[in-house]
């Protein structure tokens, strides 16, 4: 049986260190992401390109911005027509913030314990070159049907280009399952929460802090704003309940702007609010925000304070059947390797698979090497073995998800 812990012909196939080289390599690279940066997953981009070419497969590299490329590679399996998996991962990292916070080099990738450490470890070079190694020896094992795209995407960290681009292709249209090879920690995350991202201006007048009642403070309003929204918080719990992996909508403020500190003596005009909005599957984001808006024109209305709400980004709650067939693949494969089945989960953010279920409707589950409260944080870490389970996993997932599950030839108990 396929669901039975035994080996398959890919396995002795796997170069786990040239996976595990690859990820080093990658980490090496500072590809972060930052406000205007160009040119930032070049040096990542031209390192799998040139794998891509070693392999003999057929990819572009396409740039989304001046020195942002995609490569996007297709492996035809050879074995005739069937459905097209998609793996996906980006380059790019965050910032490693004060290098002095950490207790190794940011970008060393040096290996301690049976863990990698570097930024981009978990988040998500491993996951990158787990996807290619894995799909190389599946390759290498033999012809299968249909083919698999590996989407290696620029600007995840930020605006998410690569993964809009790649959405807007035509390639995009042709694929029928993709998995996104992010850091969730063993779990298959069949679903992720949606995120708004909104700014609530502030006009009131400005006036002599002796003299209050002569301006209109934005301050005062800013703080009640701040109250208003732990209400819409609990409305909305009430109103969209709890989802079993998701949990609950969350309205979060990230921003109070107002004042100036060497200004005491002076009620401003102009303050800001920020708010950070986490939402589950079932959410009406149209709904929410325009609670939001009239609570806090309701609560800055009292001061005479006028409110003017920007949705600066808006990205839905997505979810997936969990008996669709790339997770029920995925969920094969990992109890094969592991030897019991996964657990189910939700992405707390959002992640490249929400832009290409929104904008291209694809059908996206997220499952990949490192721990997901990893990413970001200073020290993050890949086990390094996980790199090589992630692969196997991957490698099988392909072949149940192109033949249907069907029984693999030459597999030993
Ligand atoms: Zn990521």
């Amino acid at each position: 049986m396929h669901s039975a812990p035994g080996t398959l012909p890919w396995d002795s196939l796997l170069d786990t260190e040239a996976a595990v080289a690859l990820t080093r390599e990658l980490v090496r690279l500072r590809t972060v992401n930052s406000e205007g940066a160009e040119a930032v997953e070049e040096p990542a981009a031209a390192l799998v390109a040139a794998l891509f070419t070693r392999f003999g497969w057929e990819h572009t590299v396409t740039e989304v911005a001046p020195g942002r490329p995609n490569v996007v590679a297709v492996v035809d399996g050879g074995g005739g027509p069937g459905p097209t998996l998609m793996f996906e991962g980006h380059t790019d990292v965050v910032t490693e913030g004060d290098p002095a916070d950490w207790s190794v080099d940011p970008y060393g990738a040096e290996i301690r314990d049976g863990r990698m450490y570097g930024r981009g470890t978990a988040d998500m070079k491993s996951g990158v070159a787990a996807m290619i190694h894995g799909v190389r020896a599946l390759q290498l094992a033999g012809p299968f049907p249909g083919r698999v795209v590996l989407g290696v995407l620029a600007d995840e960290e930020g605006m998410m280009l690569g993964a809009k681009a790649f959405a807007a292709s035509p390639l995009a249209r042709e694929v029928d399952g993709v998995i996104v090879c992010e850091p969730e920690g063993y779990e298959v995350c069949t679903s992720a929460r949606g995120g708004i991202r909104l700014r609530l201006d502030l006009t009131g007048a400005m006036a002599h802090g002796a003299m209050p009642q002569e301006g209109r403070s934005p301050i005062a309003a800013g703080a009640r704003i701040v109250e208003a929204l732990g209400t819409v918080q609990r409305w909305a719990a009430a109103r969209y309940g709890t989802h079993p992996h998701a949990g609950t909508v969350t309205v979060t403020p990230t921003v109070l702007l107002g004042g100036d500190p060497d200004q005491l003596n002076v009620i401003p005009a102009h303050g800001v609010v920020g708010v950070d909005v986490r939402t589950i599957p079932g959410t009406d984001h149209a709904e929410l925000t325009g609670r939001i808006r009239t609570a806090a024109q309701e609560v800055a209305g009292v001061f005479g304070v006028e409110v003017e709400l920007t949705v600066v980004d808006d990205r839905p709650a997505i979810e997936l059947a969990e008996d669709h067939p790339v997770v029920r693949g995925l969920v094969a494969a990992h109890t094969r390797v592991h030897g019991r089945a996964p657990a189910f989960g939700a992405v707390p953010g959002t992640t490249d698979g929400t832009i290409l279920t929104r904008d291209a409707g694809l059908p996206t589950v997220v499952y990949g090497p490192g721990g997901k409260w990893i990413a970001h944080q200073v020290d993050e870490f890949v086990a390094v073995r996980e790199i090589g389970e992630y692969a196997r996993v991957y490698a099988d997932a392909a072949h149940h998800f192109l033949t249907g599950g069907a029984p693999v030839e030459g597999a030993t108990a």
